[in-house]
């Protein structure tokens, strides 16, 4: 836990966006991260699903030690290896055609939404285009990020928004549907809905919306910022669904711990941005082109899929097992390592007392505690945090 002097310190400097928990951390190793003061925590949240393999892996820290000695940048006015190999993996992971390498998820949102106007306007020359977006999503805090992210208290203060975006309901194909114009050029949604509270799409939804973008010539762009990289079990969790979508957008696992995200555009939309259409100084950069060179890598040698399949499994059960026993549990869902635990009652309480007792978990909203931890989790690793976490709810609802 972090003093008071410090946390004025801290606060003195920053810009006050985030109420912090009350600790500092100082390093990681595997799936538990150490605080200034040496307490040790056992991460279920991973850094908000970036983690995937833990803290302190030696063959990732040696690649980026490697590529720091060679080049950490040179602007994309020049070719790279890194780059190149990253973006064929890539490719080859999501199924799809061609990579534009970003800083961050929102800046993978933006590009995609170009991408989407930019493929209407070829076909028509008008510039007054539609995006679908849906309630309760998180897409980020940039202006065209947060104009498609459905939660009006993160938008309000900022509007006007870029426009033209109408909200229908996740998992309503008769609402999507009834939303749908000749100036549809998007229909845009979370695999899972990841912030909204762990919603994964259902198969008639999203096939069904499919199937209407093929009808209608409207892109479908699927958000795998917090749902992709092997977090439900499959590379990219649109692979459970037996589509693909017309752009994809990753970040968060993509680099595991450096800033890099991506949107992956197919076969439909893969000319429609055009040279001088879109640009980043850093975007790709070799030095995090080198990290999702060996993230891809170790997905492969380390069979990360396969842990997931299996841990998640065992995961359910015991979070089923642990929502039976207490009334203050309403249920549980999610798909491979992104989970919700459900309350009637604020969960915060139970979020700090974790804290308090060395367990890492957020929320998503007031009611749902979430669980992304590191992909390399074992069945030990989720015995202690329900352990831990049954404890939390014990003493807190003793109060
Ligand atoms: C985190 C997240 C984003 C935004 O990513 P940043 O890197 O924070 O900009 C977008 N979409 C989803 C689904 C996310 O979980």
């Amino acid at each position: 836990m972090v003093t008071n002097e410090f946390k004025n310190y801290a606060e003195e400097a920053i810009v006050h966006t985030y109420n912090r928990f009350p600790v500092a951390f100082d390093h990681g190793d595997g799936v538990y991260l150490y605080d200034t003061d040496g307490k040790k925590y056992l991460d279920f949240a991973a850094g908000i699903a970036v983690s995937a393999f833990g803290y302190n892996v030696e063959e990732y820290k040696d690649a980026l030690k490697a590529q720091i000695d060679k080049l950490m940048h040179v602007s994309n006015l020049y070719y790279t290896e890194p780059m190149a190999e990253a973006a064929h993996k890539l490719v080859k992971a999501s199924g799809l055609k061609r990579v534009f390498f970003t800083n961050s998820g929102a800046e993978a949102i933006e590009g995609a939404i170009k991408v989407a106007r930019k493929y209407a306007f070829k076909k028509d020359g008008s510039t007054d285009h539609e995006i679908i977006a849906m309630e309760h999503s998180f897409h980020g805090r940039s202006m065209g990020a947060l104009s498609v992210t459905g939660n009006a208290h993160y938008r309000e203060a900022f509007q006007p928004g870029i426009g033209n975006v109408v909200f229908a309901n996740y998992n309503d194909l008769e609402d999507v549907k009834s939303k749908i114009t000749d100036k549809t050029c998007a229909i845009l949604f979370e695999t899972v809905q990841g912030e909204g509270g762990i919603y994964p799409g259902e198969k008639e939804f999203i096939q069904g919306v499919r199937e209407l973008c093929d009808e209608k010539d409207i892109l479908l762009i699927l958000d795998e910022i917090q749902c992709g990289m092997g977090r439900t079990g499959k590379m990219f969790a649109y692979e459970h669904y037996g589509i693909l979508p017309d752009v994809m957008t990753a970040a968060k696992a993509l680099g595991c711990g450096v800033p890099v995200g991506a949107f992956v555009v197919g076969e439909k939309a893969e000319d429609a941005l055009e040279p001088g259409d879109h640009g980043s100084t850093y975007g790709g950069n070799p030095f995090v082109t080198a990290a999702v060179c060996k993230v891809f890598d170790m997905f492969e040698s380390w069979k990360i899929l396969d842990n997931v399949n299996e841990i998640s499994a065992y995961m359910d059960e015991k979070l089923k097992e642990l929502a039976s026993q207490y009334d203050v549990i309403e249920s549980t869902r999610g798909l491979g390592l992104i989970r919700a635990l459900e309350f009637n009652v604020p969960v915060n309480p139970y979020i700090n007392k974790a804290l308090e007792k060395g367990l890492l978990v957020i929320s998503a909203g007031t009611s749902i505690i979430r669980f992304v931890p590191p992909l390399v989790i074992t069945k030990e690793n989720v015995d202690d945090m329900i352990d831990i976490l049954e404890a939390c709810i014990k003493e807190v609802n003793d109060k």
